[in-house]
């Protein structure tokens, strides 16, 4: 379900889940679906063995396995990238624990990443998209961007930072929006409404918009 709003009409643009969802998330992540193939200690093969968990999870639920892909995904990227404000966010993406509290990374004993591609006019070309960047500072990777725009399909909005595509006025550019900022405000992400989806209903998926979001 989604809650835009609180009672009080402040935005709070959260999702709320089944507790079996939850128990889901739990089981996964143990699994460590989300990151196994990234731990420094990694195991020979563990793209196999990682691989091999997810089919067999894929037997028994198919909603749970799209935010530990997306999580899995960028977690490589995100152990090159990461800002110097985001350093804390290292332990907690490689951990093997599930946590749903709407906090700051850094103070999350596991997280998960989302992805913001798909816009109305851009699916599969995302040449098309139309949310823009601009640099609130120097142009360097870390510093701060102000992003405005929608998508279409953001799935997993209760992930604690999506990786989204916005113009930044030099072509496509690749963007850390993270769910909450580091002093613990929301960043301006506006859950417009959820997918009704034909499948893949236990996962949500949102319309979204950014409001000068923070990138
Ligand atoms: C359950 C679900 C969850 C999703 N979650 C996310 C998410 O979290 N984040 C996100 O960003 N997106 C998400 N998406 C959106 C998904 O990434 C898009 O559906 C995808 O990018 C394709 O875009 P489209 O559906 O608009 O298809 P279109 O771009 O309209 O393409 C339709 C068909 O035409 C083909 N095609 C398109 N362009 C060309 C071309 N130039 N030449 C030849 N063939 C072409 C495509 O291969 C496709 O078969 C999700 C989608 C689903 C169904």
């Amino acid at each position: 379900m989604l809650l835009r709003y609180d009672a009080r009409g402040v935005r709070l643009d959260e999702v709320r889940f089944h507790p079996a969802w939850h128990l889901l998330m739990q089981g996964v992540c143990a699994s460590r679906l989300q990151n196994l193939s990234w731990q420094p200690d990694v195991l020979d093969r563990a793209m196999v063995a990682r691989a091999a968990r997810f089919i067999l999870h894929a037997q028994v639920e198919a909603g749970t396995l799209c935010p530990v892909t997306m999580t899995h995904a960028a977690v490589p990227l995100l152990q090159r990238w990461l800002p110097d404000d985001f350093a804390g966010w290292r332990e907690p993406l490689l951990s093997d624990r599930y946590d749903n509290h709407a906090l700051p990374g850094e103070q999350k004993r596991g997280l998960l990443i989302g992805m913001g591609m798909t816009e109305k006019q851009g699916g599969s070309d995302v040449t098309a998209n139309t949310t823009r960047a601009e640099p609130l500072a120097a142009r360097a990777p870390g510093s701060l961007w102000r992003i405005t725009g929608h998508k279409w399909f953001f799935s997993v909005p209760q992930s604690d930072a999506h990786l989204i595509l916005a113009q930044s006025g030099k072509g496509l550019s690749c963007f850390l929006l993270p769910r909450l900022l580091p002093d613990g405000t929301r960043n301006a992400i506006r859950l417009e409404r959820l997918k009704e989806k034909l499948g893949n209903r236990a996962n949500a998926s949102s319309e979204a918009e950014f409001q000068d979001a923070t990138g």
